[in-house]
């Protein structure tokens, strides 16, 4: 039997574990027979030595509750400094380990992969809370050894739901912090994006906080005085997931003791009065974690929300409130860990190579310049986020403003290029040259360019932002553009030369009269024809039809060469004559 290529991704959690791959160069979640793709981490052992795992054994539970263990990733995973935490079974009794109950779940998900890709995988990622140790990492890979698997890599969850929201496109140094709220326990941590990797920053949270006590408080709530609250635990549940949706909702249960029924309506207020309590207990946690990496919650370029109970109102509220910023909510957050260890599988097995790949930019992006030039900014195939700028000036005394043309294309000229979008950047008139306007240009993770115009006399910003246009252009498009490029590439050379000499040359020529009207004298006879020739045929040129670019610029050069003579006296004319004024000589 030849190797697989698939490596699976498992988020092995506490109360549910996920098993995905890609394919196809997708990342996907498998299901089971039953079209479920979350397995429930529990196992039943039947007296017969068979074993059930997932739904089969979560329905055994009522039934059989001392053969049935669940929640057994708290086991392993015990945060340090925190109490002993009693097992409502008892382990030994079965004659099992945490290794292998644990062992019994990836087993469970390596048959589902196996079953829903038609052959037999042995390779596996899987991930573990991020404050897990040495030991804890070692026991969740001894469990997968255990349950035939070559286990990867560990993973810490946090990191992995980073990936799965693409912050790892976002760059250096970027800070993240993971708020993950799931059935049994709430977990913070802070990342930052360092040489291409996520390092924890920090951790903070509790192993005993979750969409559990939630159920619990409502459960409490719901069922009247004298009765069982745990009866009422499953439709509490319903209850509290039908209003992440809805405003209100009819809580029912008939004979939940043979002879009374239960039917209220609930709203989302007095839902959320009810929980309120236990989501608070999560910002201590979140500031703790805040402070050990030495961040304030304006340092946090993303916030992300991972776990189940991440899909109440009220905790997305929370949870804006306390960072400053709403969360990215672009994932499932149930799925966002299994997802993050599916890319980190696939990018192990080389089937998501290009997952790391950074955006680029198609087509370089710049303004018009004087002449109708195109004079780029962000060269194409530039890595995205990225940041670039550059000075300009008055090229016509008096000027009020200056037109910013923001420009997409690989043409030399302006008007074969496509305008993205433009922006009038007002200054006081003053002489040529005397305007200073910075232009730069950002580019975020998400594609969205950012134009901002400093006039940095008066420190005034002009700001336009063009959504993804910078980015997304349709691959078609880019070809025909750079196509056209390449077609037009001589012509395009000859115009960009003929332009920048005649801007020179029309800018020479008065200076050059003025200066011969003025100071002739101050040159001999020859100097001066010279001068005349070389400027006669500069203006030949510059009407000269079909254009000569190279000449032109010859012509110019020629000139301003011609001129180096005259220009060296008229400075030191200048400079007598000022010092004779202030009687020096
Ligand atoms: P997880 O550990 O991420 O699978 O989260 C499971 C927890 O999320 C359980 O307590 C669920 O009741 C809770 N949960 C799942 N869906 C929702 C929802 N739509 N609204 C509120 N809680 C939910």
């Amino acid at each position: 039997m030849s190797a697989s290529p698939f490596i699976l991704g498992i988020d092995l959690g506490t109360t549910n574990s996920l098993v995905g791959v890609v394919d196809s160069g997708f990342p996907i979640l498998l299901a089971d027979e039953s079209g479920s793709r979350i397995t429930p981490s529990a196992v039943n052992y039947v007296a017969d030595g068979q074993v059930l795992v997932g739904g089969a054994a979560l329905r055994k539970r009522s039934l059989d509750p001392q053969r049935t263990v669940t929640s057994v990733k708290r086991l392993i995973g015990r945060r340090p400094g925190e109490g002993d935490w009693q097992p409502p079974y008892h382990l030994r009794q079965l004659g099992t380990t945490p290794v292998q109950v644990s062992a019994e779940i990836l087993r469970r998900l390596k048959a589902i992969a196996e079953r829903a890709l038609e052959q037999p995988v042995s390779r596996a990622v899987i991930t573990v809370p991020a404050y897990f140790n040495d030991a804890q990492r070692n026991a969740t890979k001894q469990a997968g050894e255990l349950a035939g698997l070559t286990v990867e890599r560990i993973v810490s969850e946090p990191t992995a739901a980073a990936l799965a929201y693409g912050l790892d496109k976002l760059g250096e140094h970027q800070k993240i912090a993971v708020y993950d709220l799931g059935g049994g326990t709430f977990d913070i941590s802070i990342l930052e994006m360092r040489e291409g990797v996520f390092q924890v920053l920090s951790t903070a949270g509790d192993t005993q906080l979750g969409g559990d006590d939630i159920d619990r408080a409502l459960a409490a709530h719901l069922a009247p005085a004298g009765t069982d609250p745990a009866v009422f635990l499953e439709v509490a549940e319903a209850a509290k997931k039908r209003l992440s949706s809805g405003e209100t909702t009819r809580v029912e249960l008939p004979f939940y003791d043979g002879k009374n029924s239960l039917s209220v309506e609930l709203s989302r207020e007095t839902f959320e009065k009810l929980i309120r309590p236990l989501i608070e207990r999560t910002k201590s946690h979140c500031l703790r974690a805040l402070s050990d990496a030495g961040l304030s919650p304006d340092q946090l370029d993303e916030v992300i929300l991972v776990g189940g109970s991440t899909r109440i109102p009220l905790v997305r509220r929370f949870v804006a409130k306390l960072f400053g910023r709403e969360p990215n909510i672009s994932q499932n957050p149930d799925e966002a860990v299994a997802m993050g260890a599916v890319i980190q599988a696939g990018i192990l097995s080389g089937s998501l190579r290009h997952v790391l790949l950074l955006d680029v930019t198609p087509l370089s992006l710049g303004i018009e310049t004087f002449g109708g030039l195109m004079n780029i900014i962000i060269p194409r195939n530039s890595t995205i986020p990225c940041k670039a700028g550059e000075m300009f000036t008055n090229a016509v005394v008096g000027q009020k403003d200056m037109l910013i043309r923001v420009l997409q294309g690989e043409r030399e000229l302006a008007k074969d290029n496509w305008e993205l979008g433009r922006i009038v950047v007002p200054f006081p008139p003053g002489p040529k040259g005397s305007a200073r306007v910075g232009v730069q240009f950002t580019i975020d993770a998400n594609g969205i360019l950012q134009v901002l115009a400093r006039d940095t006399a008066t420190g005034q910003d002009t700001v336009l932002e063009i959504q993804n246009t910078a980015v997304d252009v349709d691959d078609e498009r880019v070809e025909q553009m750079i196509a056209e490029s390449v077609e037009h590439a001589f012509e395009d050379m000859n115009e960009r030369v003929w332009t920048e000499a005649k801007l020179k040359a029309e800018e020479l020529l008065p200076a050059v009269e003025t200066a011969l009207a003025q100071f002739g004298d101050a040159v001999s006879e020859d100097e001066r024809g010279l001068i005349q020739a070389s400027a006669a045929d500069v203006q030949r040129l510059l009407v000269a039809e079909p254009h000569d670019a190279n000449a032109l610029k010859k012509a110019t050069a020629v000139l301003d060469d011609a001129t180096q003579e005259l220009a060296v006296r008229l400075v030191e004319r200048a400079v007598e004559e000022s010092l004779s004024r202030r009687g020096i000589t």
